[in-house]
C-alpha cells in the first residue's frame, strides 16, 4: 500500500507541478528541475544557457519539499478554535455557502486562486462546509446515534440496536468525532451535498467536470471517489463528489494521524467503543483516493 502510494504520489506531484509551474506552493526549484529533467532526453537539443540541470545545486538550496513538521494532536482531532489560531483563515464571504467559514490558511489561499480561475471560466464555486471542530462532529454523530437525526428515514437507535452495525451505518457518510478530515481545515465541500447534483443537474455536472480537470493544478483532489468499478476504493465512506482536499497539507496530517491518534484517544462520544472493532483508522481515515496522498 505505501509503496503504491509513494509512486503514485510522485507521479501526481510531477503532474501537478507541470500543470501549474507558476504555483508558488509547489516549490519552484523542484518544478524547474523536474521539467528540465523530463524534457532533456537524448536527441533533444536545448540552448546551453537554458540547460540548468548541468549545474548541480549547492547543498543549501537542496530542499525541494516543505520541511516535515510535527502536527500537534489538537489539530488532528479538531480541538482548536480557528478564530484565534494562526493556522486558520476565514474564507472570503463571496465563496461561503453554509455556516462553516474557516479553513487551514494554505488551503483557503489555494482555494481562492482556484475559485478565481473557475469564475473567469464561468463556474461558481461555493464552500458549503469547511472546518468542523471535534464538538461540531460529536453533535452530528450523536444526533444520528440517538435517533434525533434520521438516517435513511430511520431512528438508528431503534432500527440498529447493535452498536457496531449502527456505527457502520452512520459511517456511510459521517465521520466519527476525531476522525474527520474537516477537523484539519484542509477539506471543503463544494456547492451541494448530493451526488445527484453533480450528475443530473446541468450546472453541477459542468462544475464537477471542471474540478476533475483543474482542481489538481491547485493541489485539490476528490478524497472519496467511487466504490464501484475498476478503480473502486475498497474501504471507507461512500462516494462524495462534493468533498475536495488540499493535499499538500492534508498529506502531512494523514501521515501523522495513526502515529498520534490511537484508539485510546478516540473517546468522549457515544459509541466510541466501536472505533477499534470497526478499524476506523485503516478503513475510514486511511480509506481514501490514493491520488490524494503526496
Ligand atoms: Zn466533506
Amino acid at each position: 500500500m505505501m509503496r503504491v502510494t509513494a509512486s503514485l504520489s510522485l507521479f501526481a506531484l510531477l503532474a501537478a507541478c507541470s500543470a501549474a509551474p507558476s504555483d508558488p506552493n509547489t516549490g519552484s526549484a523542484m518544478v524547474t528541475a523536474s521539467i528540465a529533467g523530463l524534457t532533456s532526453g537524448p536527441g533533444e537539443t536545448q540552448p546551453p544557457a537554458l540547460d540548468i540541470t548541468t549545474e548541480p545545486a549547492p547543498a543549501a538550496e537542496a530542499p525541494v519539499e516543505p520541511t516535515p513538521s510535527h502536527v500537534a494532536f489538537k489539530y488532528l482531532i479538531g480541538d482548536v478554535d480557528p478564530a484565534s489560531d494562526q493556522k486558520f483563515a476565514r474564507i472570503p464571504e463571496k465563496y461561503i455557502g453554509g455556516s462553516r467559514v474557516w479553513g487551514h490558511k494554505d488551503a483557503v489561499d489555494a482555494f481562492v486562486r482556484m475559485a478565481e480561475d473557475a469564475e473567469q471560466n464561468g463556474y461558481k464555486l461555493k464552500i458549503v462546509s469547511a472546518f468542523r471542530s471535534f464538538s461540531d462532529q460529536k453533535q452530528i454523530w450523536e444526533d444520528k446515534w440517538t435517533g434525533k437525526t434520521l438516517v435513511g428515514g430511520k431512528k438508528l437507535n431503534k432500527s440498529l440496536p447493535d452498536p457496531a452495525a449502527r456505527a457502520k451505518k452512520i459511517l456511510e457518510f459521517s465521520s466519527m468525532p476525531g476522525t474527520s478530515r474537516h477537523h484539519w481545515g484542509t477539506d471543503f465541500d463544494f456547492n451541494s451535498l448530493e451526488n445527484s447534483y453533480f450528475t443530473n443537474n446541468k450546472d453541477g455536472r459542468r462544475i464537477y467536470d471542471w474540478l476533475v480537470n483543474h482542481a489538481a493544478n491547485y493541489g485539490f483532489c476528490q478524497v472519496y471517489t467511487s466504490k464501484k468499478g475498476e478503480d473502486a476504493r475498497p474501504t471507507g465512506y461512500e462516494e462524495e463528489k462534493w468533498h475536495w482536499s488540499y493535499a499538500p497539507v492534508a498529506s502531512w496530517y494523514l501521515r501523522q494521524y495513526p502515529i498520534d491518534v490511537g484508539y485510546g484517544r478516540l473517546t468522549g462520544f457515544l459509541g466510541s467503543e466501536t472505533a477499534q472493532q470497526i478499524g476506523v483508522i485503516p478503513n475510514y481515515v486511511q480509506g481514501i483516493n490514493p491520488e490524494c496522498v503526496q
